[in-house]
C-alpha cells in the first residue's frame, strides 16, 4: 500500500503518517520524489484500514498495490481451478459448460421434460430455482422443497447435475441435500452469513456478480467462500445496473478475461439475465463464448409466454438448438470445444 503525501506536506505530516503505519504494526518507508513524497506500507496483510491513513493530514490518497481477497487470487494459485461434478461435466476445463433450464420450476412434468430436451441439445447442467428471489413479495416465490424433489427427478432421469438457489442461510442445507451446485443469487453476493454457510456445505458454489457490484467486491464475495474451506466456486457474470433501459441488465463481457487475470476461479456468462429479452439471448452467449467465459447459464422454457417468472428472456427449445450449433463454432474458433453431451442414462 502506497500513502501518496500532497505536494505541501510537512515533514512532520510524513512523520505522523510513519508513526500511523508503525502503529498499526506495520513497517513504514518513506519514498521522496520529485513532485511530492510517497509512504510505503510494507507487510500488508489485508488487514489494513485504507481510511484511518486518508484521514491523516498531509495525505492526498491512499493507494492498494496488493488486493484485499488472497484466495480467490492468480498469485495465489496459478493454475485454473477446475471442478469435476459427479456427472463428469468439468467447469474451468478446455471445454465450455452448459448450464440450461426455466428461471424457476414450475412443476414436475414440465422440468422433467425440459430437461430431457436440454440433454438431447447438449446441456449436462440443469438450472431451476425453487426458491425465488423476486422483486416484488406477490410475484410467485417458488415451489420450495417440492421443486426440489422435482430437480432430483430429473437428474435421476437424465443424469444432468442440478443448480438452484439457496435464498438464505437457513435454507443452505436443504438446497445442498438436492443440489450438485448451490447458487448464490445476485441479490445476495453481499449477504456474508450465506456465502460463509455455503462455504461450509460440501457443495460447488455459483456466485452472481451482484447488480452493482464491482470485480473486486464479486471476487471479496467469492472470498468469503474459499475461506471457509470450499474451492469449488463458479463466478458468473450476470448483469450490472446501467443507465440504459434498452435491455435489462449490462451484461459486462469484459469482466470474464478480467476476472481470468485476477483469479483461478472459473467464470460462466448469463445472458438471459444479463440483457432480459429472448432476442438478444444468443447474439451474447455467442459473444460471452468468444471472451472466455467458461460455461454459459441460460433460461429454456416450453412456452415462454407462460411461464411464471422470466418468460421474456427465455428461449424456445428450437432457439437453444440454434444456440448450441453457433457455440460450437465459437468454442472451436478459439481453441476451445462445449463439453461432451451425456449419454442417455438407462431409465431414458
Ligand atoms: C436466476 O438465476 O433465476 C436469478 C434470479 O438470477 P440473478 O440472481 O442473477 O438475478
Ligand atoms: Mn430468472
Amino acid at each position: 500500500m502506497l500513502v501518496v503525501m500532497k505536494h505541501n506536506a510537512s515533514d512532520e505530516q510524513i512523520s505522523g503518517v510513519v508513526r500511523a503505519i508503525k502503529g498499526m504494526g506495520y513497517d513504514a518507508r518513506p519514498i521522496p520524489g520529485g513532485q511530492r513524497t510517497a509512504v510505503g506500507l510494507i507487510g500488508n496483510d489485508g488487514g489494513v484500514d485504507a481510511a484511518r491513513l486518508e484521514g491523516l493530514e498531509g495525505v492526498l490518497e491512499v493507494i492498494a498495490v496488493t488486493h484485499a481477497y488472497k484466495q480467490v487470487s492468480r498469485e495465489w494459485k496459478e493454475e485454473d481451478t477446475v471442478i469435476t461434478l459427479p456427472n463428469g461435466t468439468v467447469v474451468g476445463g478446455s471445454d465450455v459448460v452448459i448450464m440450461a433450464g426455466p428461471c424457476a420450476v414450475e412443476g414436475e412434468r414440465p422440468i422433467i421434460e425440459v430437461a430431457h430436451q436440454l440433454r438431447e441439445m447438449g446441456a449436462t447442467v440443469l438450472r431451476g430455482g425453487a426458491f425465488k428471489p423476486r422483486s416484488s413479495p406477490y410475484s410467485f416465490q417458488g415451489l420450495g422443497e417440492e421443486g426440489l424433489r422435482y430437480l432430483a427427478r430429473a437428474r435421476e432421469e437424465t443424469g444432468m447435475m442440478i443448480v438452484t438457489e439457496a435464498l438464505d442461510s437457513e435454507g443452505v442445507d436443504l438446497v445442498a441435500e438436492y443440489a450438485d451446485i448451490i447458487q448464490i443469487g445476485a441479490r445476495n453476493m453481499q449477504n456474508y452469513p450465506l456465502l460463509r454457510r455455503a462455504g461450509r456445505a460440501g457443495k460447488p458454489v455459483l456466485l452472481k456478480r451482484g447488480m452493482a457490484a464491482t470485480i473486486e467486491e464479486f471476487l471479496l464475495a467469492a472470498e468469503y467462500v474459499l475461506a471457509e474451506g470450499n474451492h469449488d466456486v463458479i463466478l458468473c457474470e450476470r448483469g450490472v445496473r446501467s443507465f440504459d433501459r434498452h435491455t435489462r441488465n449490462l451484461l459486462d463481457l469484459a469482466a470474464i478475461p478480467v476476472v481470468h487475470s485476477l483469479s483461478h476461479l472459473p467464470i460462466i456468462a448469463d445472458p438471459s439475465h444479463g440483457t432480459g429479452l429472448r432476442s438478444k439471448v444468443i447474439p451474447m452467449a455467442r459473444a460471452a463464448v468468444a471472451a472466455g467465459a467458461d460455461g454459459l447459464m441460460i433460461e429454456v422454457h416450453q412456452d415462454p409466454p407462460q411461464a411464471m417468472s422470466d418468460g421474456a428472456q427465455s428461449l424456445y427449445p428450437h432457439q437453444f438448438q440454434q444456440m448450441m450449433d453457433q457455440i460450437h463454432v465459437i468454442a472451436r474458433a478459439i481453441g476451445r470445444d462445449v463439453v461432451s453431451p451425456l449419454e442417455a442414462v438407462a431409465a431414458d
